[in-house]
């Protein structure tokens, strides 16, 4: 089993040269919750949409996100809903419970490499979160579900769409996540995978890790604090 540890081995990223993070609850604390008000964005969106009302348009959205894995692809599917406008009212939100966070933004800065967000959102919903956070100018570029065509992660073939457009060396990558699932495929194409896992609920996590067993082979590292876990390995590179 994957052990809990703020402090990486640095033999096993000296050789990394691109520094993949997702978005949500990965560069800010679970906590913060912004898809709290996501959610009930898409679920007015949907309502609006379909005119129906709340509890229906839960309904469909939850059923789209499990069936097609956002909720987007759904209606794009069976709405032939525009995305961009979707996407719009999905992150229409409010930023300010975002702390800027300078420390996590020098980690990020010293890493040897290029750095990339690789997430299931937009790019403006990446650039407000990080900008918010102040660590917007330490990436080289943000890989969102646009340039996905809209085809989330965990599926391979959007972290291959993102390794050729950025020509990765996948053997030379590592990836941050909070999802377990979006690892899998980043450890089968060679990158290095790192799971941050909510500070404030770790010991319940770690008891759910314990029952996975030999689950959780596609992580090498499990963290409750990134800006730790990449200082200590900015010290120790
Ligand atoms: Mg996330």
């Amino acid at each position: 089993m994957t052990q809990l540890t703020n402090v990486p081995n640095p033999a096993d990223f000296s050789h990394v040269r691109d520094w993949v993070f997702d978005l949500d609850n990965t560069l800010y604390p679970h906590r913060v919750n912004l898809f709290a008000q996501i959610d009930r964005n898409m679920t007015a969106f949907v309502s609006e949409l379909l005119q129906v009302d709340g509890v229906e348009a839960k309904k469909l959205q939850k059923q789209y996100y499990l069936e097609h894995g956002t909720t987007l692809k759904g209606l794009m599917i069976h709405h032939k809903v525009d995305p961009d406008a979707f996407l719009q009212k999905a992150h229409s939100i409010d930023y300010s419970p975002l702390i800027p966070h300078p420390e996590l933004g020098e980690a990020i800065k010293a890493l040897p490499g290029r750095k990339f967000i690789f997430t299931n959102g937009s790019v403006p919903h990446a650039e407000a979160t990080a900008r918010a956070l102040g660590i917007l100018e330490h990436f080289d570029d943000i890989f969102d579900i646009v340039a996905a065509d809209y085809v989330p992660k965990p599926a391979g073939e959007t972290y291959d769409k993102f390794v050729a457009l950025n020509r990765v060396d996948t053997n030379r990558a590592a990836m941050f996540e909070d999802l377990p699932r979006n690892l899998k495929a980043p450890k089968e194409r060679g990158m290095k995978t790192v799971l941050i896992v909510p500070n404030n609920l770790g010991e319940t996590v770690l008891e759910s890790w314990e029952y996975a067993g030999s689950e959780d082979d596609h992580i090498d590292y499990l963290t409750e604090d990134l800006e730790h876990f990449l200082t200590a390995l900015n010290r120790a590179l």
